[in-house]
């Protein structure tokens, strides 16, 4: 059997999928500070209209346009492989299927709402686009989308990014961004952090806030947010309708479909064109994988909070560790959010999506037995889904069940070899977050009036 199933460019997704229109509940609605649902006016100030619409959308199907279509084609349709030398080394009778999204310039799933965000701002006349990121692939996504659409970029990375990944800087700066250590000075919500806690290491919620603050204040400017919102899932879902249609192609199911989880943007653009066959009845496991480190799914609360540190945003609700919870400086940053995607976290309380969370040394250990058989080297990210398809693959050895396996390969790690340095050198520690913690950040979500 091949091992690279190619699709061609012809068959990039046409229209993305919403999954709102088969999830057995309407999403629960963003609220305001007074606790009454805000309309889709209260995100005008930092968002374009045509990303404002697909935010509130229930429509099952929605065009891609093609100029947006035009630019994937720079990287999709992406391989789905199958890892037959992983298979082998764990001598089980899975059969184990990868996405690989590493192949985007940026090397990692996220170009793909960059560059549809990047065009709707571009559409609606806007000039600069701010953002926030962790581990530094959302800001290269965006700072390479905003080029290829002619808008300036200006990125608040988090200070312990900052710090660990000079050359991610450095890729963004080639793609035209302007990139900050965040806390910064710059805006009043970093100012505010700083004045609290000046040797932070830096949250995503931190740099959120000083990213939306700066949004909201500039009528050229807008905000653009990699992952958690409705319309980023729906962007990535030309991962699931690819994995799909290439699975189909040799005649196969995946019976359980992986895929690291942050903020939930990579899970439901590869799971949700699978879902759409669950809600049909069809038997399908979807697994977000998560650190225990930051135990959003598996640890949290579903409940309302901000999605920024300050609470500057809308309340969403969502299964959250609290806006100011700041994990450990683990190196799957792009892992290290404090809440997750409402839709992935509704359907995840609706008990329709599976959550598991794997320790530190674990994901390691799998990403390097990757590397030695697949010969692909997983961003940290991506080393949560691996090791989950490992036990999994282990359990079939053990039972002699031939599972079909898919996972999301959500980026290389060619600018995280830092933490595999770190890793070889025994440095790296599980971290278990502990509950206290969690439970002391918790306490401090948002309370309403009557309470
Ligand atoms: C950002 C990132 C993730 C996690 O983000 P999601 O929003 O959960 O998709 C996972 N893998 C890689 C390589 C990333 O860059």
């Amino acid at each position: 059997m091949d091992t690279k199933i190619l699709l061609d460019e012809s068959d990039i997704p046409r229209e993305w999928y919403n999954v709102v229109a088969d999830m057995p509940n309407p999403p629960a609605p963003p609220l305001g500070p007074d606790g009454q649902p805000v309309g889709p006016e209260a995100l005008e100030a930092i968002f374009p209209p045509g990303v404002i619409e697909q935010e509130a959308s229930a429509e099952r199907w929605i065009t891609i346009p093609d100029a947006v279509r035009e630019v994937l084609r720079l990287w999709r349709p992406s391989p789905l492989y199958r890892a037959h030398r992983l298979e082998q080394a764990l001598e089980t009778p899975a059969r184990i299927f990868y996405k690989n999204e590493s192949v985007s310039p940026a090397g990692s799933h996220k170009p793909n709402t960059a560059v549809a965000q990047a065009f709707y701002n571009r559409q609606a006349g806007i000039k600069r686009l701010t953002t926030e990121t962790g581990a530094g692939q959302w800001g290269c996504a965006l700072s390479l989308a905003g080029q290829l659409f002619g808008l300036d970029v200006r990125v608040f990375m988090v200070r312990v990014s900052y710090e660990q990944k000079p050359y991610r800087r450095t890729l963004m700066q080639t793609w035209g961004g302007e990139v900050f250590a965040s806390p910064t000075d710059l805006t009043e919500s970093g100012r505010k952090i700083l004045a609290r806690d000046p040797d932070t290491p830096g949250s995503l919620g931190i740099a959120i806030s000083e990213a939306a603050e700066e949004a909201a204040g500039r009528a050229d400017t807008n905000y653009a947010l990699g992952s958690v919102l409705n319309h980023v899932l729906l962007h990535q879902t030309v991962i699931g309708l690819e994995a799909r249609k290439q699975m189909e192609r040799i005649g196969a199911y995946p019976d359980e479909v992986y895929a690291p989880c942050g903020g939930g943007s990579n899970f439901g653009g590869i799971a949700f064109p699978f879902f759409a066959d669950k809600a049909t009845g069809r038997e399908v496991r979807l697994v977000a994988v998560e650190p225990t480190s930051c135990p959003t799914l598996t640890k949290g609360l579903y409940t309302y909070d901000f999605g920024d540190a300050i609470g500057l945003t809308p309340l969403l609700k969502m299964f959250t560790l609290g806006h100011d919870f700041v994990p450990p400086g683990i190196h799957a940053g792009g892992l290290r959010y404090h809440g997750d995607a409402p839709l992935v976290s509704q359907l995840h309380e609706e008990g329709l999506v599976d959550a598991v969370a794997i320790p530190q040394l674990e994901t390691f250990q799998a990403g390097v037995l990757f590397a030695r058989t697949e010969g692909i080297v997983p961003a940290p990210e991506s080393t949560h889904a691996i090791a989950a398809v490992i036990r999994s693959a282990r359990e079939c050895a053990r039972s002699g069940e031939p599972r079909t396996l898919l996972f999301n390969l959500s980026g290389h790690g060619h600018f995280d070899m830092a933490a595999y340095e770190r890793y070889f050198a025994g440095d790296l520690k599980d971290f278990e977050y502990p509950a206290e913690a969690i439970e002391k950040s918790l306490a401090h979500l948002p309370h309403f009036g009557d309470g």
